[in-house]
This record gives structure tokens, sequence and C-alpha cells, in this order.
């Protein structure tokens, strides 16, 4: 890959979110050209790359038109045309990671029968193909309270999962093709992002641990270094590392995991791309996870993963009751703290709950970081403009 640098590679990413901006912005410390297709031309990514292309990631032609048009792909959502993307392999256009792998990693029953065939613990399930199926199968007893239904695709950030804990919740049931699993007594949600490069280096960074927004069920808090035992966190690790290697998969897989009361440690699921989770990295760590999944994808040496400082990160979610033009209150007064670091992902327009940005709160112990990190979520507060 010794053309990469000064050359006129091209990377496409498909998605111009906010992973897709921070991967580009790491793209462009190699002089890699990085072209994204979104639909939005305002997305995101779309100020920091090379070129914007317009499209829909789940049209075929749209996804298999940009690929003839870049060197190498990477995607940084699950929700891809996955059709044009094996077209395009068969091609001879790099894809990574392979979207073999993506089709089911796309699919939640495809992923949990992935688990199950490979000896990674999960919580037990079943397949079922609508809400009628769902309800004749509790009538019959062969499912019983409580239990998490999850739509087999569609799903994200926590919506297409509804937790069913008696009679009195059915009605929250969805329609569609679901996963029925076992409800986990939850002590911790924590995640291991793995690297993978192409010649099959691999390693994790350290396990996170998530707080969640129960209104918002999003990711609220993010701790780095956790409080897990180094024996969980071990398993943990072992866990994200013979995943990666069973989808022989190139460059990042998050794993999500619960840690149950007892000690277990069940994996929830997977995403191949890079993750809320790995945020922090940018300033925790040695390296980023957007210079990991590079250097996985373009086959250099994996980064270190060592920790050069305590990190917690925060999202920033649009206020509840805030629709419109957005505006950031609190923010010369977070940026006076000490190792608070925000990311704006630029996206105009704030709705209740929507992840505008994040910051990451690094500091000499967790404990003054969480200090900090606290201050920083009275402080800074999404808006509109509008809604006064
Ligand atoms: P999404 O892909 O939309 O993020 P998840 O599968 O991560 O959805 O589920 C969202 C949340 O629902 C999880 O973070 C967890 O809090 C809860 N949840 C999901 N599956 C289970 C389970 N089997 N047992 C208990 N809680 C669960």
């Amino acid at each position: 890959m010794q053309q990469l640098v000064t050359s006129d590679f091209k990377l496409g990413i498909i998605a111009g979110g906010q992973l897709g901006k921070m991967l580009a912005l790491a793209a462009s410390n190699w002089d890699v050209k990085t072209y994204v297709l979104d639909n939005d031309p305002q997305c995101p990514a779309s100020s920091c790359t090379t070129g914007y292309v317009k499209g829909s990631l789940n049209s075929y032609d749209d996804v298999y038109n940009f690929g003839k048009s870049v060197d190498m792909i990477t995607f940084e959502i699950e929700s891809v045309n996955v059709d044009a993307l094996i077209r395009l392999k068969q091609e001879g256009v790099k894809i990574y990671p392979d979207p073999e792998a993506l089709r089911i990693i796309q699919d939640k029953g495809l992923q949990k029968q992935f688990f199950a065939t490979h000896d990674i613990p999960t919580s037990d399930f079943n397949l079922y193909e609508s809400k009628e199926s769902i309800l004749a199968a509790i009538e019959k007893g062969t499912i019983a309270f409580p239990f998490v239904q999850k739509l087999r695709t569609g799903g994200y950030d926590g919506r297409g999962v509804v937790v069913v804990k008696s009679a009195n919740d059915l009605t929250k049931l969805l329609e569609g093709p679901s996963v029925i699993e076992d409800l986990v007594d939850i002590e911790r949600e924590v995640s291991v992002i793995a690297a993978r490069n192409l010649s099959g280096q691999v390693n994790c960074f350290p396990l996170v641990e998530m707080e969640f927004n129960e209104t918002a069920n999003l990711v609220e808090l993010l701790i780095c270094p956790s409080t897990v035992s180094d024996a969980i966190a071990q398993k943990a690790e072992e866990i994200a590392i013979k995943l990666i290697d069973a989808f022989g998969l190139c460059g990042l897989l998050a794993v999500e995991m619960f840690i149950d009361k007892q000690g277990n440690v069940w994996v929830n699921e997977v995403a191949p791309r890079p993750h809320n989770s790995g945020h922090h990295t940018i300033e925790s760590m040695v390296t980023s996870q957007y210079e990991q999944l590079l250097r996985a994808i373009f086959n250099f040496p994996l980064g270190s993963t060592r920790q050069k400082l305590p990190a917690v990160m925060i999202n920033l979610l649009g206020e509840p009751g805030h629709e419109g033009p957005v505006k950031y209150e609190g923010l010369p007064e977070s940026l006076a703290i000490d190792g608070v670091k925000v990311h704006l992902y630029g996206k105009t327009k704030t709705m209740p709950y929507r992840k505008m940005g994040h910051v990451t709160i690094i500091a000499p112990t967790i404990e003054q970081a969480k200090e900090n990190a606290e201050k920083v979520k009275q402080l800074l507060k999404v808006k509109s403009w509008k809604s006064q």
C-alpha cells in the first residue's frame, strides 16, 4: 500500500454520518482521498471529504455506481445494499469488511445463529415470522415471560427492540420477522472493539462500560477504563477476538455485551464498523478506532491500543421539546474545563434525543473525568432557535 501516501487513492465511505466524518478526518492524515455516498448533501462527513456523491445507501444502482468510482470501499452503517456490494466484489472492487459478513450482521436472526454456530455465549433465542406467530407461541407456552423481541432488520439505537415482561406488555409487540430472546438480568452493558487487518493480525481496544438514558434508550455515559474485574474484561476480549476471527473480518468489529448479575458475559450484537463506544479513542488511546480501521483495511500493522488517559464520553443529544435549527448552549463554559474535547457533528437540525455530537472528557483519574463529565452534562445543551 505504498502508493497510498500522497497518491490519488480513493477510499469510498458508504454513509456520511458522524462516523464517516471522523473516519474521513483520520484518512486525511495519510492523504487518502475520501468520497462519501449519502442522500443528504449536508451530511456530517460532506464538509471534510474530498468528494460527495448523492445517492441512497439501499439503492442497488447508487451503491454499485459509487463502488465503480473508487478504489476501495468501507461503510459506517449496516443498512447498505449488500447485493450491490457483492457484485462489486465479484468485479474486483476491494470492500472491507467483507459484504458476506455484513449480510449476516444486517439480520439479527442470522447474527444470533452465527453466535450459536460458533459457540459464542448469547441469550437463548428463536426466530418468528410475525406478531401473530409470536402470540400463538405464547398461547402454546413455547414463549414464556419475560422476553425480548427484536426486529430482525431495520432497528437501530434501541428502536425495533421491546422488552415484554408480562401479558400487559403485549400491546408493545412489533410487526415483522423477529428474534425472541431470553431477557438477561443485566448488571452492566459493555463493549469491546476488535480490529483485524488483511493479514489476520488482531487486537482489541480496552473494554468500555456504557450507561443508558432510559427514556431515549441511548448510551448516555461511556467509561474507560471500566470497573469490571480483570477476569471479566479478559473474557470479553477473548470473545471479541474469537468473533472477529470467526467472521474472518478485515476492519473493526464492535462487540456489545451484557454482564449478568452472576458475572457471565453474553454477546448482545455486533457492528462491523467504527462504534459510538469507540469515540473516546480519538483522545484517550495511542491509536483511534478510525486510524485502526484504516490500518486494518490498508493492511498496515495494527496500532497500539494502550490507553493514554482515563476517559468518559457523553453523547450530545437533542433536548426534548426542541426541534429545528440547532444552537448549542454552554459551549464556552464547557470548554473552560480541563480535558474537555467537544465534537459537533454539524447536523443543522436538532430533534429530541438526536445524536448531535459527543464530548470526551479526559483526566488523570476516571473519578475526575466522571466529575467533569457531570459538569459538562449540566452545562452543555443542544437546543433549537425556534422552540423557546
Ligand atoms: P439496537 O441494535 O437498536 O441498539 P440492542 O439489541 O442493542 O438494539 O438493544 C437495545 C437495548 O435493549 C440494549 O442495550 C439493552 O439495554 C436492551 N436489551 C436488548 N437485548 C436484551 C436482552 N436479551 N436482555 C435484556 N436487555 C436487552
